[in-house]
């Protein structure tokens, strides 16, 4: 099984538009961040996690061309804005694309991308989704179990998932007792993660990441939702050797 990052932007994306700074200039590649999404392959099948307002240029550079189903962690802005770019992937497979989230996430999917849930033909206009209602039950979609991981994005509870030995969370404030249980002799973590001390009510800092890492003990970790006051190389040299920051288009085998 393979997680690549298809994005580890933070929600604003990297460079952030009118911004200076010396990330934001940066010539370094992994410096350039679009907003946080992945892709899980095992075999012939392939699973997004979170379809972001960067997903159309995700999919042309991962060359992505058919889906099984769409994970979504939770309905921000910055993690279904381009849920109406899966129509390529509609007009591949023939058919409606499986979308699973919790009852909150597909409220908000429904009310935001109305137009895709009206009656009568398409004539391709619109995303044609079947939606699964996200529990916190395990569930296996074309032979990959996975186990949702419930944590906290400040008061609201979203989810993370675990696939075999790989795990993905990210917009995370805290985690449950109970979800730390759940990772258990894990081998890879990919963690969300701001911005360095200041703290933020709706995100990990790199600090409590390392902590939130440190008790799940993962062989690696990488962080993800990185925002512009993370340069890649600075950061990663201060972090201990088995988390490093990822970078869009980082392969991770599980
Ligand atoms: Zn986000
Ligand atoms: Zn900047
Ligand atoms: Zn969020």
């Amino acid at each position: 099984m393979q997680l690549t990052i298809l994005g580890c932007g933070a929600s604003m994306g990297v460079p952030t538009i009118g911004c200076e700074c010396p990330v934001c200039t940066s010539d370094d590649p992994c410096n350039r961040r679009t907003r946080t999404a992945a892709l899980i392959t095992s075999g012939a099948t392939t699973i997004l996690i979170d379809p972001g307002p960067d997903f159309r240029q995700q999919a042309l550079r991962q060359r992505i061309t058919r889906l099984d189903a769409v994970l979504v962690t939770h309905s921000h802005q910055d993690h279904i804005g381009g849920l109406d770019d899966v129509r390529p992937i509609n007009f591949a497979m023939g058919q409606p694309l499986p979308l699973y989230g919790t009852p909150p996430t597909l409220q908000r999917i429904r009310h935001q991308f109305d137009y895709a849930f009206e009656a009568g033909p398409s004539a391709s206009t619109r995303p044609q989704l079947a939606l699964h209602t996200l529990t916190d039950q395990p569930f296996t979609i074309s032979g990959i179990a996975i186990t949702p991981l419930p944590i906290f994005h400040g008061d609201w509870r979203i989810m993370g998932f675990r696939f075999g030995n790989l795990a993905y969370i990210t917009d995370v404030s805290a985690i449950p007792d109970s979800t730390y249980a759940l990772l258990d002799d894990i081998a890879v973590v990919v963690m969300g993660a701001l911005r360095y001390e200041r703290p933020h009510p709706l995100h990990f800092t790199v600090e409590q990441a390392i902590v939130a890492i440190e008790r799940i003990r993962p062989q690696q970790a990488f962080l993800t939702h990185l925002a512009h006051d993370l340069d890649y190389a600075a950061t990663n040299a201060s972090l201990p050797p088995h988390i490093r920051l990822a970078h869009d288009g980082l392969a991770i085998e599980g």
